[in-house]
């Protein structure tokens, strides 16, 4: 049996006041919860270092959105693996597709950002998904597989062990357009199927694989119960305690 994992992925949202206030409300809100659901914020780089402090001693455990595959050096407004994990960063959101659309982010890029987190004691929160061209296209499949294969070049079996995968179709980031349970778990069940491939059939059934896309509280209950489905990369409803909690309640 996989747990489910429920990460939101805060994007550029909330100064530091902002953030102390809803990581405070997350963590009342998980109080009165007996969930055995693994719960990972990832606030913007300007807050981590305070939410370690606050997340110290509670369930909820701490990710950024993004690292630089560099140890160090003249990359201007970068970061990098062991800075994050100087401020207490446990995980690390991967290959996001704004990181990939607006920053122009490639599968190598994202295979080197991978293989830096994992080498760093990082655990990589890896996004995959195709737009809706690709979808329209009917080329779902292909445009998944070549970011797994490619963004996991050269993975071990041991570290693939570390990392959590997050299905997210571009065209339900953000959108209000959520995959239907069918789209979302057919999309999972392949993807599970290519890593029996890579990596057999014991550690494939171990990986976690999220979705996201318009997650909320009342379409997660139907995209959780899926075989495939465990857990999600929530946006816009992580940002309201009761939106988070709510969806951490479907599970
Ligand atoms: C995301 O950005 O990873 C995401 C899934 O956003 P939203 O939930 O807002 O669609």
């Amino acid at each position: 049996m996989r747990k489910k994992v429920i990460a939101g992925n805060w994007k550029m949202n909330l100064n530091l006041q902002e953030s102390i206030s809803l990581i405070s409300g997350i963590k009342n809100g998980l109080r009165t919860l007996s969930s055995n659901v693994e719960v990972i914020i990832c606030p913007p780089y300007t807050s981590l270092e305070t939410a370690s402090t606050l997340v110290k001693n509670s369930h909820v455990k701490l990710g950024a959105q993004n690292m630089y595959f560099e140890e160090s050096g003249a990359y201007t407004g970068e970061i990098s693996a062991s800075m994050l994990k100087s401020v207490g960063c446990e995980y690390v959101i991967l290959g996001h597709s704004e990181r990939r659309t607006i920053f122009g982010e490639t599968d190598s890029t994202i295979n080197k950002k991978i293989h830096k987190a994992l080498a760093s004691g990082l655990l990589p929160i890896f996004c995959i998904g195709e737009t809706l061209d690709e979808r329209e296209k009917g080329i779902t499949f292909d445009v998944v597989k070549r970011q797994v294969v490619e963004g996991l070049k050269n993975v071990d079996t041991e570290n693939m062990k570390k990392i959590i995968i997050a299905y997210e179709p571009v065209w339900a980031i953000g959108t209000g357009k959520v995959a239907s349970k069918e789209q979302a778990e057919e999309v999972h069940a392949f993807i599970r199927k290519e890593l029996i491939a890579l990596y057999q059939s014991d550690v494939a059934e171990q990986i976690i694989i999220q979705y996201g896309g318009s997650v909320k509280p009342d379409n997660a209950v139907e995209l959780l119960s899926q075989p495939n489905i465990d857990g999600a990369l929530v946006g816009g409803a992580c940002l309201k305690v009761d939106s988070f909690l709510g969806i951490i309640k479907a599970c």
